[in-house]
């Protein structure tokens, strides 16, 4: 790359594209000239090549429905526009008749996945969770079960009376056992926001924080399950705590992907003084250089991993936080961007269409993603445009989004393996 062929060209990027090239571990003082840079087109190209480089010429989408068995939920996070009190109008929550229903159509419309997740509900007994799952599994066998985020874990150790306030893992790991037994295939990733005290303390004190959510993900993968995480960025957040954010979730990948076989370098870089979980003492491990070998569900026998990042802009209507704006579009763009240059070992990045709308995750797809998520049909959480929950897109409008974009359209499951679809009929490659 000449400087002169390209006259905006912030030359403070060239060493960071040097680094990016031979996928060397990007430091905090990197991620925050990428973020603050007028040059945002560079960090796009950059982000691009890192995503080409793990995904040559495919992005991925999946059939999937989402379930919210309940609204009901113990908190008042001041983002969340989705939780009601109990007796309070639009409350709801799902009895098993309404699960299994659910569970069908899931199976009958050829669906690989059901997410599920809802409220923190006081009222509910731990068995209405297993028993949710073991519905769903015996209605609709083949369908992945993608549910509950560490913040519904830890709650649902409190309600089973197994939550230990200091040692978080036993009870964690008592409660995943079960679900697994009873079905769990995954777990979704939500509640992380963003990994800082000030942070915590401002918009969602009463949730946990980051060492409990490290803690719960760390236990999901010593019992062999893969999760996912996200961000929820452009609230009361600073850039540099969304950076911290990316430095603590990667190296808690470090620590998945040691436990896997992988190696990497003791020397490389680490952020001094910011991981939380004292269980993270792995050396750097990056995916992002040529010929790396992704993680797969095959070793799942050794343990689970992080699969997907997925950055969710704030959307202030209805919550607490009303009176801030939200990030905007070329935000959102250079967030997945610096994303897939921060996060050099997960092996995706998710533009989520429900919250970023269609035609930016199209974009996203130009800026280091690789995922645009599925054809979700109801959406309870929150969203982008409209006021209802039906959020259903089309097979064929998530084709027309990847192929315009230059990609051809991959339908994954849960776990990235390939599907081959005959009508609602597949299967795995
Ligand atoms: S974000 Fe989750 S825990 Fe917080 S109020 Fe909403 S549903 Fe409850």
């Amino acid at each position: 790359m000449t400087t002169a062929a390209l006259p905006n060209l912030d030359t403070q990027l060239l060493p960071i594209a040097e680094k990016v090239h031979r996928g060397e571990r990007l430091t905090l003082d990197d991620g925050w000239i990428l973020y603050t840079t007028p040059d945002i087109w560079t960090v796009l190209e950059l982000a691009k090549s890192v995503r080409d480089r793990m995904h040559p010429g495919v992005a991925y989408y999946n059939i999937n429905r989402h379930l919210n068995y309940s609204n009901v939920c113990a908190l008042s996070c001041k983002f969340c526009e989705f939780y009601r009190k109990k007796g309070q109008e639009g409350e709801y929550t799902r009895d098993l008749d309404y699960i299994r229903a659910e569970g069908k159509k899931a199976a009958e419309s050829g669906a690989t996945e059901m997410h599920i997740v809802g409220g923190l509900n006081p009222y509910l007994p731990f068995e209405y969770y297993t028993d949710m799952l073991k519905a769903l599994r015996e209605v609709a066998p083949s369908v992945h079960l993608k549910a509950f985020t560490a913040v519904e874990l830890v709650h649902l150790a409190r309600i089973a009376k197994v939550y230990k306030k200091n040692d978080t893992k036993a009870g964690v790991r008592w409660v995943l056992e079960r679900l697994k037994e009873a079905g769990l295939g995954s777990l979704p990733g939500g509640g992380a926001e963003v990994f800082d005290e000030r942070v915590h303390k401002e918009a969602f004190k009463t949730k946990i924080g980051a060492h409990e959510w490290l803690d719960v993900h760390l236990v999901a993968h010593e019992v062999g399950l893969n999760s996912n995480c996200t961000m929820l960025y452009g609230h009361v957040d600073k850039k540099a705590e969304r950076l911290r954010h990316m430095e603590i979730l990667r190296r808690s990948q470090d620590q998945a992907l040691h436990r896997l076989g992988y190696t990497g370098d003791p020397d490389a870089y680490i952020a001094d003084g910011i991981v939380e979980s004292e269980q993270i003492n792995a050396p750097v491990i990056t995916l992002n250089i040529d010929d790396a070998v992704l993680p797969t569900p095959e070793m799942s026998s050794r343990g689970g991993y992080y699969q997907t990042i997925t950055p969710l802009p704030f959307f202030p209507d209805g919550s607490e936080l009303e009176h801030l704006s939200g990030p905007a579009g070329l935000e959102n763009l250079r967030t997945i961007a610096v994303t897939r240059l921060m996060l050099d070992n997960f092996p995706h990045v998710k533009a989520f269409w429900i919250m970023q709308t269609l035609p930016m995750a199209q974009l996203m797809l130009e800026a280091g993603a690789d995922d645009i998520d599925g054809t979700v049909v109801w959406y309870d959480i929150t969203k982008a445009v409209g006021e209802g929950t039906h959020q259903e897109t089309t097979e064929l409008d998530l084709h027309r989004a990847i192929e315009e974009a230059g990609y051809e359209p991959v339908e994954r499951d849960t776990l990235y393996r390939r599907v081959s679809r005959d009508g609602n009929s597949w299967s795995v490659e």
